[in-house]
């Protein structure tokens, strides 16, 4: 083996090494906090409401009006992961071309919240069991309406956390216009890279949603 190549070979597991661990990022929209997570990059999570122009924030969780009546949330904010707040994005601008827009009722949910939720509601047909976590704990998923240009609501088959049929996607006893709000909805999450969940029509998750860690870090501790 020549000088060369030998040197080469401690680069090469060095450059290895390095991709599996957390690094340091110069990223001005990102704290260290991320980074408590072990393995998770810092600049995994994103404030939505500044990497999605003209998006609208309803952050239930942060205030009384959610199926639980309690407020869960410090603060009421919206993070994701970096490609998810990417797809959001797109979906936003979709629907803002056609004089309509996006607002969103919950993103990122730390794990801690999780279990809080879980104490008061321990039931997997409407909260997930925190030993498994949520695609929110992933920062993978959103739940989210559509409104009109000035932001007013369409509208919609049910409010938010309505756990009944009526908010099935295969529910049709609804207006057409309803029935037709629920399409244009989907029609931009799917196209920007998101999968509907079934039986909450406000819900959708990132595609590959799998592929990302559940994560414990509170809103306190991400940039603002
Ligand atoms: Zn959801």
């Amino acid at each position: 083996m020549s000088r060369a190549a030998l040197l080469a070979v401690p680069a090469l597991l060095l450059a290895l090494g390095c991709r599996s661990a957390p690094v340091a990022t110069k990223d001005p929209e990102l704290g260290a906090a991320a980074t408590r997570a072990a393995g998770v990059p810092a600049n995994d999570l994103v404030d939505v409401a500044k990497v999605v122009p003209g998006i609208r924030l309803d952050i239930r969780y942060a205030t009384k009006k959610n199926f639980t009546g309690e407020v869960l949330y410090d603060e009421p904010r919206c993070f994701l992961r970096r490609d998810v707040a990417e797809r959001l994005r797109r979906a936003q601008e979709d629907l803002a071309a056609k004089g309509r827009g996006l607002r969103v009722w919950d993103c990122y949910r730390p794990l801690s919240v999780q279990r809080r939720l879980w104490a008061l509601v321990p039931d997997e047909r409407y909260v997930a069991d925190p030993a498994k976590g949520s695609r929110h704990n992933r920062g993978a998923a959103v739940d989210v309406e559509m409104v009109g240009a000035d932001g007013s609501s369409l509208p919609a088959p049910t409010g938010y956390d309505d756990f009944s049929e009526r908010a099935h996607r295969d529910f049709m006893d609804l207006s057409p216009d309803v029935i037709a709000n629920r399409a244009e909805l989907e029609q931009a999450m799917v196209r920007a890279g998101f999968e509907p969940l079934p039986t909450e029509w406000w819900h959708f998750d990132a595609k590959g949603w799998e592929e990302y860690d559940v994560l414990d870090v509170d809103f306190a501790d991400l940039p603002r």
